[in-house]
């Protein structure tokens, strides 16, 4: 008699060309943070005809959902999906993978829910990823209250067990001088691109004194009307990025000095504006890598090292921060391909991108197999989560 797992292997083969077919159509219509309507229905029309019942719109954001199988008391294990694109360059950060990975690891335990053990699996569709705090909102909204543990991946260029990820804070400075003539009058003027310009050459001396995984970068947003007018009105945006949040908040104050220090020199007065929810560091859990590890090496995958110098953010950090929870990175493209990119965006559908689909799903499947049948799993993870608090 078969395994669950090989159940749950078997049931991943037969639904590939379906999730294929679903991959390849996000794919091909790009939607963006919480404009995901198509893909948010795509997906959750698919789990509920797999059994799943479906609540749309959950945690009032339109483009998520959740969808349920309940086999009775027990651990309750989140799947989650992203599906959002990039604005210009669409799927390039190889997000329907990740929503079918998770649509296809619900869809193969449904398809055992005879032979699960008491539990509650539920997919969770987790909206605008790239900008915008989709989970941020579902984390405010008690989507994950009642979850014990997370899993969700990632596509990626390797196989990676855990990534680390940055926190981000996103910082707006509004400098407001005084308008005058830039040549008949300039000394009756206050110049606000004078504190925006000053608070960049701020942040270039911080720069020096800042650990080196640390990421600090901005952009000018508003510079001034013309050139014979002194800027009555300058702005620029900051992302601060830390692998710890700590360190992440001490930058922010630093950089915030740099834009108050700016405006003291001008004589501008600063608004400093706070832009979207930070995004946390991943916090790591062994437990749930060490289930994912053996299940993933059963699929054929083989693990890389995790890279020291290449590092995102992602609000599953948040997640992370709530509940014990793993994005490992999947390979869908070749080694050495960049994402974000336009090459990475054309992987995203590749023969490659197939494979690491299913075997992402299968791996998926039965961690949350393994979490079900043994509930002191999901308390180990539990304690080891409370102890690095
Ligand atoms: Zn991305
Ligand atoms: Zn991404």
């Amino acid at each position: 008699m078969s395994t669950v797992k090989d159940l749950i292997g078997h049931a991943v083969d037969r639904l590939a060309d379906d999730l294929e077919a679903l991959s390849r159509k996000i794919h091909d219509h790009p939607e963006l943070a919480y404009q995901e309507v198509k893909a948010a229905t795509w997906l959750a029309d698919y789990l509920a005809a797999q059994g799943f019942e479906v609540e749309r719109g959950v945690a009032g954001v339109e483009t998520a959902f959740r969808a349920t199988v309940d086999t009775g008391r027990g651990p309750t294990v989140a799947i989650l999906c992203e599906y959002d694109a990039l604005p210009a360059i669409g799927h390039a950060c190889g997000h329907n993978v990740i929503a079918t990975a998770g649509a296809g690891a619900g869809a193969a335990l449904a398809a055992v829910r005879d032979r699960l053990p008491p539990g509650r699996i539920q997919v969770i569709g987790t909206p605008a990823e790239e900008g915008g705090g989709g989970k941020v909102k579902l984390i405010q909204g008690g989507v994950f209250e009642r979850v014990d543990v997370a899993m969700m991946i990632h596509g990626f260029d390797r196989w990676i067990l855990h990534q680390d990820l940055l926190g981000i804070v996103r910082v707006g400075f509004e400098f407001t001088g005084k308008a005058a003539h830039a040549s008949a009058d300039p000394w009756e003027g206050v110049n606000a691109l004078d504190a925006v310009i000053q608070t960049f050459n701020n942040v270039s001396m911080l720069r020096q004194q800042v650990r080196p995984e640390a990421r600090i970068h901005g952009i000018v947003t508003q510079g001034g009307a013309a050139p014979n007018i002194i800027p009555e009105v300058a702005t620029c945006t900051f992302y601060v990025r830390a692998p710890r949040l700590d360190y992440m908040w001490d930058l922010h104050a630093r950089v915030i000095a740099c834009a108050e220090g700016a405006a003291r020199a001008t004589g501008c007065a600063l608004k400093i504006i706070d832009l979207e929810a930070p995004y946390e560091p991943l916090k790591r859990n062994d437990t749930l890598l060490d289930l994912f590890r053996a299940n993933m090496a059963a699929t054929g995958a083989v693990e890389s090292p995790p890279l020291a110098d290449r590092m995102g953010s992602s609000d599953i950090g948040n997640v992370s921060q709530i509940i014990p929870a793993i994005q490992p990175m999947v390979q869908i493209a070749p080694h050495g391909t960049p994402i974000h990119s336009r090459v990475f965006e054309a992987a995203a559908v590749s023969a490659l991108a197939r494979q690491g689909m299913c075997q992402a799903a299968k791996t998926m499947a039965m961690t949350t197999y393994d979490l079900l049948a043994d509930p002191g799993l999901v308390t180990k993870a539990r304690v080891e989560f409370e102890a690095a608090k």
